[in-house]
């Protein structure tokens, strides 16, 4: 085909529509990278398209068309920017995160200098903005360059996309001759949501953070895109000057905001550890009004004489410092305590708050646990909190850890309005009225509607659908939630989701001529609902969302019981909790009395049964053999797997440990016979060497299984 061929073998005819067709390639591609940030083929490939245009160029040059991809300049992501050696270098902070290292941080400065303990030694403070560093050189007043941090010694020439930002003067009076003015750029939390929210409008990339924004908007190869993007600079330090600023720290960030530049108002002259830590409070606080994302405060020696003998560590200067904010935590106010209603009727306190940056992630909702929680005790009505409750508009302070639903871990009574009351939990379902009552020894208060709640019906509808249950493609929660309530096609349970092609054959107006679906989308949904007719009876148990029930049981109980028939009559036989079912029941390793007590309640004849059964009627239920371990090296063997398997899928790996007659456990314990580890195992590995157990690699259990 003339369309890769060799350069050499093209004819003139083949070369002419190759170029035509590069170009207009390589002008997609750019666009997919420049104007809508979503790159759709790799910098290599890129490379590729233009050095096959530029060699079919050179072999034939008369060719070569007005609007070739090889004179674009600077449109290159491959290219990138042009290079800028910094004439001083761009350096990064040591870290601090406590009181005790903001004292050993004054301690060494002071032995550096051979200061005594009560030598007053000053400090400003200010807010570490969470953006990208960038340098600017000023020559006769006038902006000349801008270039990024890059890795500290060469930054990357973005000069064209700073002139587009507002906070950046082109052109400064009463400067030094030469001036370098350093600084971050940011886009403040407003922006940043309404760029996104255009962004995803457009159909184009969103972005996780402002800081990510703020660096995808920077170092744009087209400042035209750079132009529409709502940066902003807050100017804390210089690089090469011809003359000093001043002879302090302060003295320098006033000059640079006389020369116009925009500097942190929360910049502070502190005499001493004690203020600085105070300051350091006094903007955690505050962190969450900012507008902008900051994730620490900056310390630096105030007196430009002592900062120049201080000098730098390799990476670092040793008259400045970061106080980091603990990672995850950050303040803000509380809005609202909203109930939710959980699948088993849970009532969930959730949180809304006024939207806050927690680690990166803006966070606008966070779990209250349950009432007791709220009231200041734990589950054994011990005080929590030092007792103190948490109360709606008081100031709380919200934790993320990892990836896991953030929490309210904190109150500050100070910042109490007066006469804010008492959180009053409610006694009745805020869905469907029942009474909600708290069962002995239960934390969580629960809704009694049973199935005719609706929160109860839906998320038990949405628990039906998802990946480890029914898995049905083109029906998710989205779905699941209009279709329950929907007047023509309505899901109030399972076993309508089996009868939706019919009845929607038999209604007047087609699913198909809806808003937001078609003939085909519709066709493809039946389809799949179909293709789950047929179900494992592991995965059929599982998706019931029996209190208790999860994934491993529901599997567990089906290579007992075998066959759907051998287990709900086993169930009724057990409906009394007692004689030999029951027992059986029990002696099921991994089926404990609530967990038994849940499932026989659910099976006793009674409406939930009843929608199980409508449910079944409709489907084919695989038995599940018992697994054939004669002679399987891991049969009863407790595995827990962690870190990335590389050569097969952690619920591959999962599956066939099952099979095998393992069983497989999310968390090392005593109880652990063997874990297997791959990359990035952290915790769990570092606890089954504490305790001693066996730990192989992913090719040590493909080898130990027969595998390999
Ligand atoms: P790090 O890269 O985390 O070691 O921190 C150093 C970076 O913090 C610098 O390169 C700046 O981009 C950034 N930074 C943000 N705010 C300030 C500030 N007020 N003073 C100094 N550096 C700051
Ligand atoms: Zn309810």
């Amino acid at each position: 085909m003339a369309q890769n061929g060799a350069v050499d073998q093209l004819s003139e005819a083949e070369a002419e529509a190759e170029l035509a067709r590069l170009a207009k390639e390589i002008t997609r591609a750019n666009a997919a990278y420049h104007q809508q940030d979503a790159p759709d083929i790799s910098d290599a490939d890129f490379d590729a398209l233009k050095a096959r245009n530029l060699a079919i160029e050179a072999r034939f040059p008369h060719l070569k068309r007005a609007d070739s991809p090889s004179e674009q300049v600077g449109a290159s992501p491959a290219d990138g920017f042009a290079k800028v050696t910094h004439a001083v270098r761009m350096l990064s902070l040591s870290n601090a995160f406590d009181a005790e290292d903001i004292a050993d941080f004054d301690d060494r400065i002071r032995r550096y200098l051979g200061l005594s303990d009560d030598t007053p030694l000053a400090f400003t403070a200010e807010p570490k903005i969470d953006g990208l560093s960038l340098s600017l050189r000023y020559e006769a007043g006038r902006l000349v360059q801008a270039a990024t941090r890059g890795d500290g010694a060469v930054g990357e020439n973005v000069t064209a996309n700073a002139r587009t930002i507002d906070d950046i003067p082109e052109a400064i009076a009463g400067a030094p001759d030469v001036l370098e003015v350093r600084g971050e750029v940011y886009m403040s939390h407003a922006d940043f949501e309404a760029l996104n929210a255009r962004q995803a409008e457009a159909g184009g990339k969103t972005f996780a953070n402002p800081r990510n924004a703020a660096a995808g908007s920077l170092r744009q190869l087209d400042s035209s895109i750079t132009k529409s993007r709502p940066l902003r600079f807050f100017a804390y330090a210089w690089g090469e000057i011809s003359a000093p600023l001043s002879e302090t720290q302060m003295g320098a960030i006033e000059r640079l905001a006389e020369l116009g530049f925009h500097t942190n108002s929360l910049t502070r002259l502190c005499d001493g550890t004690a203020e600085m830590l105070a300051h350091y409070v006094a903007i955690e606080q505050q962190r969450a009004n900012l507008g902008y994302d900051i994730d620490g405060v900056v310390y630096k020696v105030n007196d430009l004489e002592l900062q120049r003998r201080l000098g730098f560590r390799s990476t670092t200067p040793r008259w400045a410092t970061a106080h980091k904010f603990p990672a995850e935590l950050a303040w803000t106010r509380l809005e609202a305590i909203d109930i939710q209603v959980g699948r088993t009727g849970a009532l969930s306190p959730v949180a809304r708050l006024q939207p806050v940056t927690v680690g990166g992630v803006v966070v606008s909702n966070a779990t209250l646990h349950n009432e007791d929680y709220i009231a200041g005790l734990d589950s054994k009505g011990q005080s929590i909190r030092d007792g103190k409750d948490i109360r709606v508009g008081d100031w709380v302070q919200v934790y993320r850890a990892g990836d896991v639903i953030p929490k309210v871990a904190d109150v500050d009574l100070s910042k109490r309005a007066e006469g804010a009351q008492p959180y009053v939990f409610p006694e009745t379902c805020p869905e469907c009225g029942s009474a909600a009552i708290r069962e002995e020894g239960d934390a969580v208060r629960r809704c009694t509607g049973g199935l005719i709640c609706p929160a109860q019906a839906v998320e038990k509808l949405k628990h039906f659908v998802s990946r480890a249950a029914f898995d049905i493609e083109g029906l998710g929660a989205k779905q699941v939630e209009m279709f329950y309530r929907d007047d023509q096609l309505p899901v109030k349970e399972p076993a309508d989701i089996f009868t939706l092609a019919t009845r929607d054959g038999a209604n007047l107006s087609k699913l198909a001529n809806r808003d937001g679906w078609g003939a085909k989308s519709a066709e493809n949904l039946f389809a799949a609902i179909e293709d789950k007719r047929r179900i494992p009876f592991g995965r059929l148990l599982f998706a019931l969302g029996i209190r208790h029930v999860g994934e491993q049981a529901s599997n567990l109980i089906a290579r007992t019981y075998g066959s759907w028939g051998e287990f709900t009559g086993a169930m009724d036989a057990a409906a009394a909790m007692q004689g030999p079912e029951w027992e059986r029941l029990l002696g099921i390793d991994g089926v404990g009395e609530v967990m038994a007590r849940s499932l026989v309640t659910a099976f006793a004849q009674n409406e939930e049964r009843a929608s199980i059964d409508r449910l079944t009627a409709h489907l084919i239920v695989e038995e599940t053999a018992a697994p054939d371990t004669e002679g399987s090296p891991v049969a009863g063997k407790t595995v827990v797997f962690t870190g990335t398997l590389e050569r097969m899928t952690r619920a591959e790996a999962k599956a066939r440990a099952e099979a095998l007659g393992a069983k497989v456990s999310g968390s090392v314990s005593a109880k652990t016979d063997l874990v297997v580890a791959g990359p990035g195992a952290g915790s769990k590995a570092k606890k089954a060497t504490d305790l001693g157990i066996e730990i192989i690699d992913e090719d040590g259990w493909l080898d130990l299984i027969g595998e390999a």
